[in-house]
């Protein structure tokens, strides 16, 4: 198969690539590296089955030509990361809601195949859980900071199931939880790559707020495998699935366990709200997913324990973070 992954040399694009070349699919990706990286993919350059257009989804000439070639389309490109998304909405905005508008019109020329990967954040302020597919999207009271993401992202979903309805374009979408793994970038304040590299480098683990707040944290191995599966499954066109763990843990044991896994001397320490981010920001107190509906459709769920995924991350960061190991940007 010809897979086409927009966001492909991001955390979760380069693994979704890598996967794919292991099944023998053909893929391209196409980035314009403004949150991934040449890193991710260095790896896979010399592969035979596998090509990267260093550019933007709003090159739509080249889009089109590969949204043609391709016979399902990975629609991944996003603004993305708490930090970033909090700092610069109109971006945020423009960027999640444009380049989906232009994925889904080219798609639906030939009616291609479209999995769109939303976000947990559409589920907004909810306290109760686990969040259901079928929960409302409350988004109010509007407050400009975090919930411009959230909001890009049930645009595109909304989108998304028109095009299906109005269109019969083959549309699914996936709303992920917190994905973590190895690759994943600290840079836009997410939370396990922050903790493990203050862990290895001795400085304090910096939880924010009480550390009361918590997450399911999912394995990128196991939500490619699922991404996979979704978009390939007949029955999941014009559906919406949570793809997630529910082993839920607080961001204050999350600390802790990085430090024991990490063998660091670190110090957890608690840091008020107010120094951590810019004014304006609300944080999520628990986000745990249903996973029933995808569990029905593919038979199984994410599988990788939390301690095995700190592991990963740990052993990826400890290898960056040895004198003389190269990254570049480029
Ligand atoms: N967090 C933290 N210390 C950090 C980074 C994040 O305590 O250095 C907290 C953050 O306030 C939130 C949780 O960890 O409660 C998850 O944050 P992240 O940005 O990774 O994901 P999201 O809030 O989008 O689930």
């Amino acid at each position: 198969m010809k897979i086409l992954i927009t966001g492909g040399a991001g955390f979760i694009g380069s693994h979704l690539a890598e996967q794919c070349l292991e099944r023998g699919d053909e893929v391209y990706i196409i980035d314009d590296l403004s949150t991934g990286g040449m890193d991710n993919i260095r790896h896979l350059k010399r592969h035979p089955k596998f090509v990267y257009y260093l550019d933007s989804i709003n090159n739509v000439q080249l889009t089109a030509e590969l949204v043609d070639t391709c016979d399902i389309i990975y629609h991944l490109a996003a603004a993305v990361g708490v930090r970033l998304i909090v700092e610069s909405p109109v971006n945020t905005i423009e960027t999640n809601v444009r380049g989906t508008e232009i994925v889904l019109g080219l798609a639906a020329k030939k009616r291609k195949r479209v999995l769109i990967a939303s976000t947990s954040e559409v589920y907004g302020k909810r306290d109760h859980v686990p969040f259901r597919e079928d929960d409302d999207l409350v988004l109010g009271p509007t407050v400009i900071g975090r919930w411009s993401y959230a909001c890009s992202k049930a645009i595109d979903e909304f989108l998304a199931l028109a095009y299906w309805k109005e269109k019969r374009v083959p549309t699914v979408i996936a709303r992920l939880f917190n994905t973590v793994g190895p690759r994943q970038t600290g840079r836009y304040g997410m939370v396990v790559p922050n903790f493990v590299r203050q862990a290895l480098s001795g400085q304090d683990i910096t939880v924010f707020g009480d550390g009361h707040q918590s997450r399911c944290f999912t394995h990128v191995s196991d939500v490619v495998q699922l991404l996979i599966g979704l978009a390939e499954h007949p029955d999941a066109v014009g559906q919406v699935y949570n793809i997630g763990s529910n082993q839920e843990v607080s961001i204050q044991e999350l600390a802790y366990r990085v430090k024991a896994l990490a063998e660091s001397p670190s110090k957890v320490i608690n840091i008020p709200y107010e120094q951590a981010y810019e004014e304006g920001f609300e944080d999520m107190m628990r986000r745990v997913p249903d996973i029933s509906k995808i569990r029905g459709l593919l038979g199984h769920a994410p599988k990788t324990s939390l301690d095995e995924i700190l592991y990963s991350v740990i052993a990826y960061e400890r290898e960056r973070m040895t004198p003389g190991f190269a990254v570049s940007a480029a």
